[in-house]
């Protein structure tokens, strides 16, 4: 039934099937690098999507260790990605992910590293329609260093790089090239499915691929791919009115400013820190500064604001994001905000954690119209931004 499904994929007249593998131990990492997140997502959900997207309908089977299936397949069944377990070596996953997609003779395996998170849709559609001309196929990029060979500190030679490629995945082949490869091997060590077939006999194609395909194995290697995927950023936006009342201080952006009124609220009703909280909740779908501190709560009465910005920035790092900018802007007709602007300025990069070249506070009037311009109170309005590395 998934083979028909797969059919429909143009010139791949035997159907597409894709097996990932990512069943290693990430030794040389020291963390599960699969579970690393690259702009947003996981260094295997963008391997997968990845090496999908040109064969939307293809079967997909992800081979991870035996520990690990359960919990990935929560992850992926929804998406109707089969979970397998691997075996003791990645040339043992990778066969029991063929295996797996049951495959017949015709059908172009595709077969890539759940730690090669970046490949072009371009690269894994040649690849594919390589390996079902030729037999077999693989994604290289061009060697760029001078090679040496060496013996312990010496070197012994310089090797000519003009016949060098990288070996890349997606790999791809036809299943029935891989089967006799498998056949003829034994129980044979190889590296790759590309060192399989050369050593039965079998050409194999070379499709260049993007250099930036790169496999993360050191920590080093995200910092290559960071440059690829953009980073996740969010904006928020906040407003808040409060009226003003006699015998009471007036608090801006934390800030108490001389006046003869004050704003009437709950708390200190500094309303531009009550904005704040907002668009920084908002950035991140936490809701509203009334869900967190309702106004009937005694906790909150008098109750400073800058306390409200601290917990929406504490709840903004938690879910991995930074703040980078904030812009505030007063409509009032008093009182004059320009002499307060740059303590206002200060206390708000404090509280935000950000330089205060990172932080705006503006101020206009609203011509006299409406509530505003009676003086009757103010509004307060900000826009924050957050990246997500
Ligand atoms: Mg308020």
């Amino acid at each position: 039934m998934e083979r028909e499904s797969a059919r429909d994929d143009g010139p791949f007249g035997g159907g597409v099937a894709i097996v990932v593998v990512a069943a290693g131990s990430s030794t040389r990492f020291g963390t599960d690098k699969l579970a690393v997140h690259l702009g947003g997502r996981s260094v295997l959900e963008r391997a997968v999507a990845a090496v999908r997207a040109p064969f939307p309908c293809a079967p997909v089977v992800v081979v991870v260790r035996a520990a690990d299936v359960e919990a990935q397949r929560e992850r992926w069944q929804p998406l109707g990605v089969r979970v397998i377990a691997g075996g003791p070596r990645r040339q043992d996953s990778v066969r029991l992910g063929c295996e797996a997609v049951a495959a017949d003779d015709e059908t172009v395996l595709v077969i890539h590293d759940g730690a090669r998170p970046f490949v072009p849709e371009d690269d894994v559609r040649a690849v594919a329609a390589a390996a079902a001309k030729v037999g077999a196929a693989l994604l290289a990029a061009p060697v760029v260093d001078t090679i040496k060979r060496v013996s312990e500190r010496t070197v012994t030679r310089t090797v000519p790089r003009a016949n060098l490629v990288r070996a890349l995945t997606p790999q791809a082949f036809r299943a029935g090239v891989l089967r006799r490869a498998w056949g003829l091997a034994g129980q044979r060590e190889w590296t790759d499915e590309s060192a399989l077939v050369e050593a039965t006999g079998n050409d194999v194609a070379v499709v260049p691929g993007d250099p930036r395909n790169v496999k993360v194995t050191r920590l080093e290697d995200l910092d290559a791919l960071r440059g690829v995927f953009p980073r996740l950023t969010r904006v928020g936006q906040g407003v808040d009115v409060h009226p003003f009342a006699p015998d009471r201080a007036l608090w801006l952006c934390g800030i108490e400013v001389p006046s003869e009124v004050g704003l009437a609220g709950h708390s200190d009703a500094d309303a531009p820190l009550h904005a704040v909280t907002d668009a920084i909740l908002g950035a991140i779908g936490a809701g509203d500064i009334g869900e967190h501190f309702p106004p009937g709560d005694e906790r909150w009465h008098n109750a400073r604001s800058h306390v409200f910005v601290r917990h929406a920035v504490a709840l903004a790092v938690a879910a991995g994001f930074a703040l980078v900018h904030c812009d505030v802007t007063i409509v009032a007709e008093q009182p004059r905000i320009s002499p307060y602007r740059l303590a206002m300025r200060e206390r708000l990069a404090e509280l935000l954690g950000l330089p205060v070249g990172d932080v705006s506070v503006k101020a206009t009037t609203c011509e006299g119209l409406g509530f505003v311009g009676r003086r009757e109170g103010l509004v307060a309005l900000a826009i924050v931004s957050l990246e997500r590395p």
